[in-house]
């Protein structure tokens, strides 16, 4: 998978948010030390958590699994755009077949897991959907058949307070493995000036 921060907002406007309350705006040292210690202590400490929101991210996110994505979408205070199967299925009607030993070649529409009975079983789905678009079926039926390890992609956007809440479930060994793979990259993918206000699991 692959995860790209497109924008975020500067804890200079946070800061700011919190400096409303008290009009402290001279104290501002335009997102430095102070401004962080301050949205730590206000938005964490004192659990005035709403006004982490004011911090936005968005992330292309890519080569994640339809599984991942429909516990990602559980996820309701963020905004998610997903490339659709209805319009870009045609992407696998130009390939050539598939045999179930085909890793590699599949890799480019699925998922693999550590498991090789899984991944022959996805390669044997992925063919039968190739052969089902092939025959002219429209993308809309074809989706039925589509197995869970495609790999999709998407825009998501979300807030730090909503953020924290994610990667604390989804860092955790009890998440699935590639949900965990996921909080881990976009933590990572974080300015590292921001890494301070949310605690992720080591994988
Ligand atoms: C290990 C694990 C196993 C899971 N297993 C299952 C499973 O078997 N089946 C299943 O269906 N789901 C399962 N889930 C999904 C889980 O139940 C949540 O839907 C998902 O983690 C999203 O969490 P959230 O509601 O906190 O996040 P969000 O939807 O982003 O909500 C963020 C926060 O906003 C508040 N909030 C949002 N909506 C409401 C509301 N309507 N009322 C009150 N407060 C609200 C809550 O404080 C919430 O924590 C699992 C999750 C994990 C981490």
């Amino acid at each position: 998978m692959k995860i790209t921060l497109l924008q975020h907002t500067s804890l200079a406007v946070c800061a700011s948010a919190i400096r409303t309350c008290w009009q402290s705006f001279d104290k501002s040292d335009n997102g430095g030390e102070k401004d962080k210690e301050l949205i730590d202590r206000v938005g964490n400490k004192f659990k005035h958590a709403s006004t982490l929101e004011h911090l936005v991210y968005t992330f292309y996110i890519q080569g994640i699994s339809r599984a991942l994505l429909q516990e990602l979408a559980r996820h309701r205070i963020a905004s998610l755009s997903v490339k659709s199967t209805r319009y870009t299925l045609k992407e696998l009607k130009g390939e050539e077949s598939f045999t179930c030993r085909d890793f590699e070649k599949a890799r480019k529409y699925l998922v693999m897991t550590d498991n090789e009975k899984v991944n022959e079983m996805s390669i044997i789905a992925l063919e039968n959907l190739r052969l089902i678009l092939k025959e002219g079926i429209s993308n809309d039926k074809a989706k039925y058949c589509l197995p869970e390890s495609y790999k999709t992609e998407l825009t998501w956007t979300i807030n730090a307070r909503s953020l924290q809440n994610f990667l604390t479930l989804r860092s955790s060994k009890s998440a699935l493995w590639e949900i965990q793979e996921l909080a881990h990259k976009l933590y990572e993918s974080l300015p590292f000036e921001h890494q301070y206000l949310f605690t992720c699991e080591k994988l």
